[in-house]
């Protein structure tokens, strides 16, 4: 039997503040984002894992971080524009909120400030403080992270996560295909759902097990969209549904992920609804798992 994972790259304003021209209306989707896809998951006790990066966690900070190794300007927006915007830095509410939940969710770790693993400039030393402060942060709230999602799925420095106690990570997916080969796949997989390969999770050379993404839950946006929802079912729910069939029947993981404030408009959150109550149908009828990043790592170590 096989299994779904979600996993969330839970990220407020951080997932935006290095960029010149941040989409507003994504940033500012973060908050209800996150508080309805919760409630999707509870709703049918479904359990998944909460990638978070670790600044949201503190009370309050003075914006410049002089004790914390980074890149030069890096914490510039949070200090300017931002100062103003404690909604987008900090989220102990949020965070308190999935950790009070009566479904047991995994709390992973997306690094202390969304620093983008595989930046030349990001230094092991960078990489290593982005961790340990991430951890650091995480302790009075009991938590303790077993799993890691890459900013931006920038995959580097995977030799410290093993020496800093976690135990799996989101690996980056098909990686060695061209842009356009992947476009085309993510296209025909639409119209075909059968092309969506289910993954498997591998022990990497540091010990770590490697979940790689199967689906990224709002990549097929825009135009192509409405054009498909208008003859029928939401093209991307159409790809979970197939997918987790899949999974009922094989030994495949169906590894989808997605970020909170990729839930803007109601339509997104019938998606994710429509895709939870799936999942959570055949695991009453079928025996699929439904597990976390966490558990995939402990019964692959
Ligand atoms: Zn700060
Ligand atoms: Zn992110």
């Amino acid at each position: 039997m096989g299994s779904v994972v979600f996993s969330v790259d839970a990220e407020l304003g951080w997932g935006f503040h290095d960029l010149a021209d941040p989409p507003i209306d994504r940033v500012d989707a973060g908050r209800t984002g996150w508080r309805r896809l919760l409630s999707a998951f509870e709703t049918h006790e479904v359990p998944a894992t909460w990638a978070v990066v670790g600044h949201l966690l503190l009370a309050e900070c003075d914006g410049i971080h002089a004790e914390h190794l980074s890149i030069d300007g890096w914490f510039d927006r949070e200090r300017t524009a931002w100062q103003s915007r404690p909604d987008l830095r900090f989220g102990t509410d949020l965070i308190e909120a999935i950790v009070e939940a009566e479904t047991a969710h995994d709390i992973g770790c997306h690094s202390f400030s969304h620093v983008l693993f595989d930046d030349p400039r990001v230094t092991n030393a960078i990489a290593r403080a982005e961790l340990e402060a991430a951890i650091d942060v995480a302790q009075p709230f009991g938590i303790e992270y077993d799993s890691f999602v890459f900013p931006r799925n920038a995959v580097g420095h995977r030799g410290l996560l093993a020496e800093t106690g976690f135990s799996c990570y989101r690996g980056s997916g098909a990686a060695t295909e061209s842009r356009f080969g992947r476009m085309a796949n993510k296209l025909l997989s639409t119209v075909d759902p059968g092309r969506l390969e289910l993954v498997e999770p591998f022990v990497d050379e540091y010990g770590l097990v490697n979940i790689p993404p199967s689906l990224f839950l709002f990549g097929f946006e825009g135009t192509p969209r409405t054009v498909l929802e208008a003859v029928g079912l939401d093209p991307i729910v159409r790809q979970a549904r197939h997918a987790i069939d899949r999974a009922a029947r094989s030994d495949g993981i169906f590894h989808a992920w997605l970020h909170p404030n990729n839930l803007q408009t109601e339509r997104d959150v019938r998606r994710m609804q429509s895709i939870i109550e799936y999942a959570a149908s055949k695991r009453e009828t079928t025996g699929l798992r439904i597990e976390t990043m966490a558990e995939i790592a402990d019964r692959t170590q």
